[in-house]
């Protein structure tokens, strides 16, 4: 939910505040993982309809594997940004 007046506002949503922070659009914030100094944001691709690109049918999520690809500066701490992306698949069996 963003409060808006002008160019003061306030996200209160954690996907649209992390939206903001990297200037990621269209993800959701699945953990905030915390382990001593080491600090991860695991986060995902929101995913609309998605079909095959040979046969046009409806694809499927085969595989979501985790890829770390970034250290963001956090209040002075490297702050991990994992993205568990998504492998499609037809879900055509021929
Ligand atoms: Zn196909």
């Amino acid at each position: 939910m963003i409060q808006q007046s002008r160019s003061t506002f306030v996200i209160t949503d954690p996907s649209e505040i992390v939206q903001a922070l990297a200037g990621l659009k269209d993800v959701l914030v699945l953990a905030y993982e915390r382990r001593g100094p080491d600090v991860s944001l695991v986060i995902e691709q929101v995913l609309g309809e998605v079909r095959c690109h040979a046969c046009g049918a409806l694809a499927r999520v085969k595989e979501r594997p985790r890829v770390t690809y970034i250290d963001l500066p956090v209040f002075g701490h490297p702050m991990r940004l994992t993205w568990r992306k998504h492998r499609m698949r037809c879900a055509n069996s021929a």
